[in-house]
């Protein structure tokens, strides 16, 4: 049996389900695994030289980054050790992953590709599982056994509170095709459901850990409707005090508008959803299947329902314009969203990673150069440079208002300044009542 690290680097602050549930397979199989969580502890330089196979969990942009420095430091301790890469990130990264030396590349389901892999090498043969897997699998419980503690990882906040939270997810992939989504190149317009006794059975050891509030990391709660809605149903009957949040797309939050009672009904604080722009022709260009009224309709019958909005979006683009950035600002004002929009998604840039649908578009492959390996994306620039040069002057601003502490609406009113020339003319109250995870969302 072979001794397996495997390795996150980040997971935005969360318990990394995505090296539980491989650690789960793989030591239901006989092998020796160590997880780490980079994010939370150093690389166990021991455990590392003795592998015989370390597997870097790369769930996203920032953490593929953040692994290719590790890579090498691995490879230095034990350069005879087998290496893999996995998750949606991998794939999307094969020919630079390869470069760097990583022998096996999993993406999608990659729980039994890990298994077989593991496997491959016990009996001394080095083949390479699928590169794609969307084959379904029959989920083991988590194993999170070796990772650091709950408290931690981000908080939940609200009224003043903090509150432990755990991490699981119900599904991976999505049945919808944005173009500018990481899911899109791996799942395809597919997505697998996580069996709810799985998923129970998760939150039930960390409920048991600490957990006082979960978020479910699906990147569509509503794909499944019926499976979402059990789940949360389950979750309220067992533990009634445990508060949820989750992630819906607008469209998906307008289709089953019936179901928002249900999930304030079952403990859920806050939905997180990717309204991304608030003009028509850019929303239409990310092929996101919702309109800007489609976002105030959103906002209204969440708001209405008593729960949470917390929009996502990509405010610079290369179609964003200095009046359209400034009515994002003054909408969020006259919906009264300030305080629900964390500060970076004021300041995202459009990110171009390998083999994004987003190279569809004519404007777009003429605006990005060739993949740059060391952004792990292809880099554009904004015909206007006074707007990169805005989206640059912001992200400084929020990390060191972040720094001070400043509140949400403090930031706001910064880069208000900062976007119009001139202070806003309104007050923006605090309000410690939005709950949030005191992370802040870098993707
Ligand atoms: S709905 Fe969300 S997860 Fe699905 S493709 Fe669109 S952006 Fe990606």
């Amino acid at each position: 049996m072979l001794k397996i690290v495997l390795i996150s680097t980040y997971e935005m602050g969360r318990q990394p389900f995505g090296l539980a549930s491989p650690a789960a397979w793989l030591r239901a199989d006989g092998h020796e695994v160590t997880c780490v969580d980079l994010a939370c502890s150093p690389l166990p330089r021991a455990s590392v030289a003795e592998a015989d196979l370390v597997a870097f969990y790369l769930p996203m942009h920032t953490a593929t980054r953040l692994a290719v420095n590790v890579i090498e430091k691995v490879r230095a301790l034990n350069p005879r050790v087998q290496l893999c890469c996995f998750g949606l990130y991998a794939p999307m990264n094969e020919p630079y992953l390869r470069e760097l030396g990583i022998h096996a590349i999993l993406g999608g389901e990659f729980e039994q590709g890990l298994l077989d892999l593991a496997g491959r090498l016990g009996r001394g043969s080095n083949g390479q599982p699928p590169l794609i897997s969307l084959d379904r699998q029959q989920f083991l419980t988590p194993d999170r056994a070796g990772l650091p503690s709950l408290t931690r990882y981000a908080k939940l906040l609200v009224n003043g509170e903090e509150r432990i939270a755990g991490y699981t997810e119900a599904s991976r992939g999505c049945k919808h095709l944005c173009r500018h989504c990481p899911v899109v190149p791996v799942y395809n317009g597919v997505f697998r459901v996580v069996e709810r006794k799985v998923v129970l059975e998760d939150i039930r050891q960390q409920v048991a850990a600490g957990a006082q509030h979960i978020t479910f990391g699906d990147p569509d709660f509503f794909n499944g409707p019926g499976h979402a809605a059990a789940i949360v149903e389950s979750l309220h009957a067992e533990h009634p005090s445990i508060t949820y949040d989750v992630t819906i797309k607008i469209e998906h939050l307008l289709r089953h508008r019936e179901l928002l009672p249900v999930l304030k009904r079952t403990g859920c604080l806050f939905v997180t959803s990717a309204a991304e722009s608030i003009e028509d022709a850019v929303l239409e260009k990310l092929a996101k299947g919702h309109t800007r009224a489609d976002f105030v309709e959103a906002v209204r019958i969440v708001r209405e329902s008593g729960l949470t909005l917390a929009p996502t979006l990509v405010t610079f683009t290369p179609w964003t314009t200095w009046d359209g950035y400034r009515e994002l600002l003054q909408l969020l004002v006259d919906l009264d969203l300030v305080e629900n929009v964390g500060p970076i998604q004021l300041a995202m840039r459009l990110l171009i990673p390998a083999g994004s649908r987003l190279l569809e578009l004519p404007e777009i492959r003429e605006l990005a150069g060739p993949f740059d390996p060391a952004a792990l994306s292809h880099q554009w620039r904004h015909r206007d440079p006074k707007l990169d040069q805005l989206c640059a002057d912001i992200q400084k601003l929020i990390q060191h208002e972040e720094r001070r502490k400043a509140t949400r609406s403090e930031i706001f009113g910064r880069i208000w300044e900062l976007a119009n020339g001139r202070p806003p003319d309104f007050q923006l109250a605090s309000r410690a009542t939005i709950p949030y995870l005191n992370e802040p969302w870098y993707c």
